[in-house]
């Protein structure tokens, strides 16, 4: 089981936790908010074992946290405990991970075979507020963790607003997500919010250096993944670093009447990238991600990756300050922010951003990745679907 103090990068949302605990502030709903890979969710469990532990520590900060005096006493879990083994192995009965998979185990087969895009109303009851009116079975209380929370429905989130507000005794609640704004207003006011910043590029890079990885692509990857370790290994253990590297060569010498066989291999890139995610998320945890959702995600992160390019340039054509993320295409980059200047890169990325949103209407992914590279082509918007 991961110790708090091993949670690197995450130093002031943990000192946060602390403060409020040894205060008796304890929120029994929280918000965890940030970018997914940035350790949320491996905090939460870790803070979930302090709750549960049946021999809580604590131990004077030292020079642990830089946020917190050096004689104050940070609550643990012991490591060693019933509790904490159950917790470690994934099989405290008080301890519950709420996800949209869940439905998957729900006993109405029609919940069972709904496509699993969001965290549903039946979910949410039989997984977080049946069980949390029971009592718990160590007598340390019950967690919930809820991740992706921004996914629950609008009746979820309304199903869930009393027991977010009056948790039953014992019951905390961390809901996991990635912009506060994602949720209810209502939700958000009920539980207290805590951030979770992105980690250093230098952080990322060394992690994926420290996995074997060579320098060129632990720097891209590190400096692309917006402070996300967990985004960085994810992508980099796809194996996208070719797939990147001749996706900007092509941009940067797209003729500008476009290129339909580029078109076409974007479409093909996103359909394998979606293909691994399922066989991903089916090795990881046995879950059925759905495939409409995979190739959705998978055309978004493509995108994303185009996107980087045109940024880069516009970094460059205006001297921004902000490094590269391809700085491993040095040339490419510059002849991009060349050929379509500031406002044309400015306008690229509009339009990327636009079909971007396209992707969650629907429109056919093919006339996505037509319109991707007629844009990426002239910086001219071309709206085939409308
Ligand atoms: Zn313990």
């Amino acid at each position: 089981m991961l110790s708090l103090l091993d949670i690197v990068g995450q130093d002031s949302a943990i000192a946060r936790l602390q403060r409020m605990y040894q205060a008796g502030r304890m929120s029994h709903a929280m918000l965890f908010v940030g970018s997914s890979g940035v350790g949320r969710r491996t905090t939460a469990e870790a803070w979930a074992a302090v709750l549960l532990c049946e021999k809580p520590q604590t131990r004077p900060n030292g020079d642990r946290f830089k946020e917190l005096p050096a004689d104050f006493p940070l609550s643990l879990a012991c490591g060693t405990c019933p509790g904490c083994a159950m917790t470690a192995a994934g099989t405290h009965p008080d301890l519950y991970l709420v996800r949209k998979e869940l439905a998957r185990y729900h006993e109405d087969s029609n919940v069972r075979d709904r496509v699993m895009q969001e965290l549903g109303i039946d979910v949410i009851r039989s997984f977080l507020i049946a069980p949390a009116s029971l009592a718990s079975a160590r007598r340390r209380g019950k967690v919930f963790i809820v991740t992706e929370a921004e996914l629950m429905s609008v009746f979820a989130q309304n199903s869930l607003l009393k027991t977010l507000e009056e948790p039953p005794p014992g019951v905390t609640i961390i809901l996991i997500c990635r912009r506060g704004g994602e949720l209810l207003p209502t939700t958000l006011s009920r539980c207290v919010t805590v951030d979770f910043r992105p980690l250093p590029a230098d952080f990322i890079r060394d992690r994926l250096r420290s996995q074997g990885m060579v320098d060129e692509q632990a720097a891209f990857w590190s400096a692309y993944a917006d402070g996300s370790l967990g985004r960085a290994i994810r992508l980099a253990g796809r194996e996208l670093y070719p797939v990147k590297r001749r996706i900007v060569e092509r941009l940067a010498g797209l003729p500008k009447e476009g290129d339909a066989e580029f078109a076409e291999d974007l479409h093909h890139i996103a359909e394998d990238l979606a293909a691994s995610a399922v066989a991903e998320a089916k090795k990881i945890d046995g879950a059925e991600l759905s495939k409409n959702l995979a190739s959705r995600q998978a055309t978004g992160e493509l995108l994303e990756l185009i996107a980087s390019a045109y940024r880069d340039a516009l970094a460059l054509a205006t001297g921004s300050p902000r490094p590269p993320a391809h700085a491993d295409q040095a040339s490419a980059i510059a002849s991009l922010a060349q050929r379509f200047g500031p406002m044309g890169l400015a306008e690229i990325l509009e339009q990327l951003s636009e079909l971007e949103e396209a992707i969650w209407r629907n429109v056919n992914p093919r006339l996505v990745w037509d319109n991707v590279v007629i844009t990426a082509a002239s910086a001219a918007p071309l709206h085939l679907w409308t």
